[in-house]
């Protein structure tokens, strides 16, 4: 339903539990975030109001300048703490947010079973976990790639947001579901709607249905779904926040 992500020097669970609280109007029954700290990603997530996320942050903070968040609306498994996003896979090193459906999710669930892969929630959204840790092993250890590769067996809506332990990256990507880019002084953010925002930058680029891109320190990429380079504008909004 609501996802923000963040790379940069703040802390990022400052920015997330602010941003996903902008976005908390849009109605949700979890909240989760995960965050790069200590050479790994720990993730927090909780069934039920954003505040119940937000106290156990507020009591055990997580420290670490490069995370995603999410309230989830579930579509497939029940709101409970398991089923909230993100979804790890079993190393822990990829952490996927996803919002929308995945319509294939059955059969790519099955196939990934049958080598092997153990499922931990009832969500279609954790077979990207897994589909992306497939590829990831298939194309050397390059994030991009394997986000790329994974989408292109999926059908239906997403607007996904993963992360790897190895990299300092976020690697994002849409269709149907919405996913707003935020420029700002050496950092950068990614959310579902502009209100997550607007604290923080007015630059952003609204990316469009079949658009990747790549969040690093040292700014962003944007390609399509079959890896060619996109430009897309940055645009000034002027909302009163
Ligand atoms: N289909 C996913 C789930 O049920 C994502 C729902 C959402 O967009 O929040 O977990």
């Amino acid at each position: 339903c609501g996802i923000v992500g963040y790379i940069g020097a703040r802390q990022a669970q400052d920015v997330l539990v602010s941003g996903l609280s902008k976005l908390e109007y849009r109605g949700y029954d979890s909240a989760g975030v995960a965050i790069q700290s200590g050479g790994g990603i720990e993730v927090r997530k909780k069934a039920g109001k954003l505040a119940n996320l937000a106290g156990e942050l507020a009591a055990h903070p997580l420290s670490g300048t490069l995370g995603i968040g999410h309230t989830r609306w579930a579509t497939h498994g029940l709101p409970n703490d398991t089923n909230a996003h993100p979804h790890a896979t079993e190393d822990g090193k990829i952490v996927i947010i996803h919002n929308g459906i995945i319509e294939n999710y059955l059969s790519l669930k099955a196939g990934l079973q049958s080598r092997g892969h153990v499922f931990k929630s009832e969500t279609d959204s954790e077979v990207l976990a897994h589909l992306i840790e497939e590829k990831y092993g298939q194309v050397g250890s390059d994030l991009y790639e394997a986000v790329r590769l994974a989408l292109g067996e999926v059908r239906g809506a997403y607007g996904i947001v993963v992360t790897h332990a190895d990299h300092r990256e976020i690697v994002a990507a849409r269709t149907v579901s919405p996913l707003v880019l935020g420029v700002g002084e050496g950092e950068l953010f990614l959310a579902s709607d502009v209100p997550a925002l607007l604290a923080y930058t007015r630059q952003v680029v609204f990316l469009h249905d079949g658009d990747m891109v790549v969040l690093g320190d040292d700014g962003f990429r944007i390609t399509d779904l079959a890896g060619n380079a996109l430009q897309r504008s940055i645009e000034q909004i002027d909302w009163d926040a």
